[in-house]
């Protein structure tokens, strides 16, 4: 069986299950549970490489909308404690509107201008984080409101820098481990143990 339909047979059955389960939530389980990961992530990786790039949307997608509604982010806050959103000239004015300065003043104040990566909110922890919540979050920037990005397309593409969050934001973890189930993958370590189910 050729990849592409390898993908769209195990979509197909995991859109049957419609399982609802409990998920780890916790931060420091979390990182816990993804120390030691790196090899077997870059291996799955290479193991996506060349599969139907649109199959493996469709089933993250999936993924993303029988995940998302598990976790209560106000309950987290994570990505907002450690993560510095890039922010574009529309969110500096809501911004910049909402502290009652110039966008110029707001660029200065309270943003870091990075040739490559554009200019991003400065403080970790976000300045707009009060507990858990966004203080502001009816005018959050566009990146926070697309984080942690699971839900478009291009997983393949983009896949280096999700596993970037893999061991920040629950959402994240819990896809690509999903993922990995759904599509078979295995990791043999270096003892010769299979690592993955
Ligand atoms: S603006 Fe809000 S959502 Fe974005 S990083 Fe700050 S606290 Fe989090
Ligand atoms: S997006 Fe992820 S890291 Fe951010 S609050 Fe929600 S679960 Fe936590």
């Amino acid at each position: 069986m050729g990849e592409s339909m390898l993908v769209r047979v195990i979509y197909i059955k995991h859109m049957g299950m419609g399982n609802r389960q409990i998920i780890e939530m916790d931060p420091v389980r979390i990182k816990e549970l993804v120390s030691g990961r790196e090899t077997e992530n870059i291996a799955f990786r290479r193991f996506l490489k060349g599969m139907d790039g649109n199959a493996v949307d469709r089933l993250v997608q999936s993924l993303h909308k029988e995940i998302i509604p598990q976790v209560d982010c106000t309950l987290c806050g994570n990505c907002c404690s450690c993560l510095k959103p890039g922010i574009s000239r529309y969110d500096i004015k809501i911004l910049a509107d909402l502290e009652g300065v110039s966008t110029e003043e707001y660029v200065l104040g309270y943003c870091r201008e990075d040739e490559f990566d554009g200019i991003f909110l400065k403080d970790t922890p976000c300045r707009y984080l009060v507990g858990k919540r966004c203080s502001i979050y009816e005018s959050r920037p566009g990146q926070c409101r697309k984080f942690p990005y699971t839900g478009e397309n291009g997983f393949i593409f983009r896949l280096w820098g999700i596993i970037g969050f893999y061991g920040i934001c629950p959402i994240v973890f819990h896809i690509i481990e999903r993922l990995k189930g759904s599509l078979g993958f295995r990791y043999r370590q270096r003892n010769g143990t299979i690592g993955r189910e």
